[in-house]
């Protein structure tokens, strides 16, 4: 199909999500065609690094013929059954088990859902469920962070901290509320009081947690809910004393946590899940997006063995579940996906080479005119957009110099993501040392021609 054939159907049918539809309408979208290794194809027959791994997911990198193949034998073999009424299939029973062998050793179970907003559905319903088994009904608020992200459901919007997505479509579920996140660049070292160092800060923001606490009631709070790292909210990698003393004020408030996996997961930091890089101890993982590498549609809730006995045990029927909960074909392509993840030392090859190996390319950025800040972890990186080096003063909003910086990346050959002036990557893990060498350059290019 010719491109301007296909913006056409697009543009008459097709409402994009997170996307303005008019202006979307006016400029036409760019036709992505097809894709391998770390590339995607338009159309025009342009080449372009994919610096974000589609949305966060194509871990394995583009053009997998293992994963097509699993997924065209379990197509052949059982397409579809529901995992509902007493029955269940070889693929998601393997998966099951794969997935409770990658995890911390406290987790044991897992719920499959379709999505990672389902999974973030399904943790809202399982935390109260879990307090009111315990006989702690009262135990009901949970707590998020301010511009955290899990999902786009009603729960998922809700538990998340995206205020213009609070704004839209009607009320929040109630019973949640935020706190502040650990967000040094962005304010931390800008913020009241001006928190002396990036650690002060890390624990102020725990502080801020254990007020909330105090606040709602330390008897009311069911859970907290974080990303071991903000992901769409700007790659937020905490200051190291933030996680180790919000764990110490969860466990004296006896309190859930839930570490949304959804993008931490599966390699990006270096380790399986995120948590095991902050050692964390969650209750509850939700995970997605790289559980497939992004090749078909799967989430699911990792439960940890506190929750899961008292359910198990104490719950009866659990009211809650998914059409493709547990989907034969997803699940064969997700297991598959974990085979050669792990098969080809690839979390290893993040935590040991590419990581490293990145941090030292980007960091060289940080020198750049308009740079206030150059961060990154596994493969994962920011860079904050600066209008003044010295002084760390942002651009005019008016300017939109990340969405400015972005449109170049993707004119010139490069995915990188503006959330608002800060530039964010996350390529797949299979990239290659020379391969961060050309996002390195590209990047720098697109920064030259943003100042
Ligand atoms: N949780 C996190 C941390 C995410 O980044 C996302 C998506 O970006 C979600 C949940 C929602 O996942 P999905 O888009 O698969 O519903």
């Amino acid at each position: 199909m010719q491109t301007q054939a296909c913006q056409a159907l697009d543009r008459a049918h097709h409402l994009h999500p997170f996307t303005d539809f008019k202006a979307l309408g006016e400029e036409g979208s760019r036709v992505i065609t097809h894709a391998r290794g770390v590339y995607i194809h338009d159309s025009d027959g342009h080449r372009i690094l994919d610096g974000m791994a589609g949305l966060w997911c194509v871990n394995l990198g583009y053009g997998r013929r293992e994963l097509v193949e699993a997924a065209t034998a379990q197509l052949e073999q059982l397409p579809y059954y529901n995992t509902f009424f007493k029955t269940t299939h070889p693929p998601v029973a393997r998966l099951a088990e794969k997935l409770c062998d990658l995890a911390p050793s406290h987790i044991n179970h897992v719920f499959f859902t379709g999505s990672g907003s389902e999974a973030n559905d399904t943790v809202l319903r399982m935390v109260r469920r879990y307090w009111s088994l315990e006989g702690k009904p009262e135990k009901q608020w949970i707590i998020g962070r301010e511009n955290g992200y899990h999902g786009s459901t009603v729960a998922g919007m809700s538990l998340g901290g995206m205020a213009p997505m609070h704004d839209q479509g009607g009320p929040c579920v109630p019973g949640i509320t935020h706190i502040r996140q650990p967000y040094w660049f962005g304010e931390g070292r800008l913020g009241e009081g001006h928190d002396p160092s990036p650690e002060a800060f890390g624990r102020a923001c725990a502080e801020a947690l254990e007020a909330k606490i105090l606040e709602l009631g330390e008897d009311k709070v069911a859970a907290f809910i974080a990303e071991p790292v903000q992901g769409a909210g700007g790659a937020i990698m905490p200051p190291a004393s933030y996680w180790p003393a919000v764990k110490a004020v969860l466990a004296r408030y006896d309190i859930l946590l839930v570490a949304d996996e959804v993008i931490c997961g599966f390699g990006r930091l270096g380790e399986w899940f995120g948590s095991q890089h902050f050692d964390l101890e969650p209750d509850l993982m939700p995970i997605a997006k790289g559980l497939s590498s992004g090749y078909l549609p799967i989430g699911g809730v990792l439960v940890g063995d506190r929750v899961a006995e008292t359910l198990i045990e104490e719950g009866g029927e659990f009211f809650h579940g998914f059409t493709y909960s547990g989907h034969p074909t997803c699940a064969a392509v997700a297991l598959k996906n974990l085979e050669l993840l792990e098969a080809e030392g690839i979390v290893e090859r993040v935590r040991e080479d590419l990581g490293p190996y990145l941090a030292e390319r980007w960091s060289e950025l940080g020198e750049h005119p308009i740079v206030g800040e150059a961060r990154s972890l596994g493969l994962m990186g920011a860079l904050e957009l600066v209008a003044d080096k010295a002084t760390g003063e942002r651009f005019d909003k008016s300017l939109a110099a990340g969405s400015l910086c972005r449109d170049i990346c993707f004119a010139t050959g490069l995915v990188m993501r503006s959330v608002g002036d800060t530039m964010i990557i996350a390529p797949p893990l299979v990239i290659t040392r020379d391969e961060i060498d050309e996002l390195v350059h590209l990047a720098r290019q697109a920064l030259d021609e943003t100042a």
